[in-house]
């Protein structure tokens, strides 16, 4: 009887495979197909300075609406990019569109954008940026390039090389999901990062759990006395925000409490409205002192 059960069992994994495999062949077709066609899109998720409450950057995130599937997410999408070797292609035509919006935007405002591993490894990285800035007439010092300690770990002798010539160039250069990788943390001396950006998960708890919270100050101390920008990724609630201010040293924030990414009209428009209102509570406050 345990044999059989077992026999079965193995059967229904092996379908699950099966049904799984194909399922990511599909989309690996499919999104080549869409790459191909243009209709992956571009949301802006905006990053707000702490104390003065304007957005500072915007953060460019790759969305694919798949015709019948629905909305595809990147957690998804962007590692069969990266087997594919499809992920240079994205990268160059984000690097483009990104440089490109970040013109409409006050001269404050920055982009960032996210950059992979496997760039480093494939894509000529440098030469990708050099012509979206030529194209866009975007200043150097408007975009930032996000990585991860993972790509940066992977691919360590060509990611230094590359990221010290952007460097040069007046570049941001972000640590992305600060925490979560393997926080060797000797790369945080040998490459020229301007920020860190401290993951979610850092985040998520601090309300709940006082260890988080003290382990998130912690993180932030740390980043300040390498003189890097520290933001902390996925703020939500008020309550976090409040507890980030009263008890870290985050200079920036990003979350759903600001603005979730949003396409470029109203990304812009959430800019503006930042702004009036920062302008606004300047106002009132000198009024009453
Ligand atoms: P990431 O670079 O860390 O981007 C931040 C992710 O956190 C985004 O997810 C954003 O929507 C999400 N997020 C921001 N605030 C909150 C919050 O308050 N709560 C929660 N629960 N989530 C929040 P998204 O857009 O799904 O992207 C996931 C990841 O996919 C990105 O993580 C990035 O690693 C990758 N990705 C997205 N677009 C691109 C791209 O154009 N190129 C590359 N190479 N990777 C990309
Ligand atoms: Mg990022
Ligand atoms: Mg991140
Ligand atoms: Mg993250």
């Amino acid at each position: 009887k345990a044999k059989a059960l077992g026999k079965g069992r193995s059967q229904v994994f092996h379908d699950e495979m099966d049904t799984d495999y194909r399922y990511r062949q599909r989309l690996k077709a499919e999104l080549k197909q869409a790459v191909a066609d243009g209709t992956l899109s571009l949301v802006f998720q905006p990053i707000v300075d702490l104390k003065s409450r304007r957005v500072v950057s915007c953060e460019a995130l790759a969305r694919w609406h798949h015709p019948e599937l629905g909305s595809i997410p990147p957690s998804l999408f962007i590692p069969i990019a990266e087997e594919t070797g499809l992920i240079s292609e994205i990268s160059r035509w984000v690097l483009a569109t990104a440089t490109a919006e970040c013109r409409n935007w006050p001269e404050e405002v920055s982009v960032s954008v996210n950059i992979s591993a496997r760039d480093f490894r494939n894509a000529d990285v440098a030469g990708m940026v050099k012509a979206a800035l030529a194209s866009s007439g975007l200043a150097p010092h408007r975009l930032e390039i996000e990585v991860t300690e993972t790509a940066v770990i992977e691919e360590r002798a060509a990611a230094t090389k590359i990221l010290a010539k952007l460097a040069k160039q007046g570049i941001g250069i972000a640590l992305d999901d600060f925490g979560t990788g393997y926080s060797s943390l000797s790369y945080l001396q040998a490459l020229p990062f301007t920020k860190l950006k401290i993951d979610r998960s850092f985040v998520m708890d601090i309300a709940e759990n006082p260890r988080s919270l003290k382990l998130l100050s912690n993180v932030a101390q740390l980043g300040k006395d390498i003189n890097l920008t520290v933001t902390a990724e996925g703020v939500e609630t008020e309550e976090q925000l409040n507890l980030i201010a009263t008890h870290s040293k985050v200079d920036q924030i990003q979350g759903y409490l600001f603005g979730v990414p949003l396409p470029r009209r109203e990304v812009a428009e959430l800019i503006d409205r930042m702004a009036a209102r920062a302008t606004l509570e300047r106002v009132l406050t000198v009024g009453t002192t």
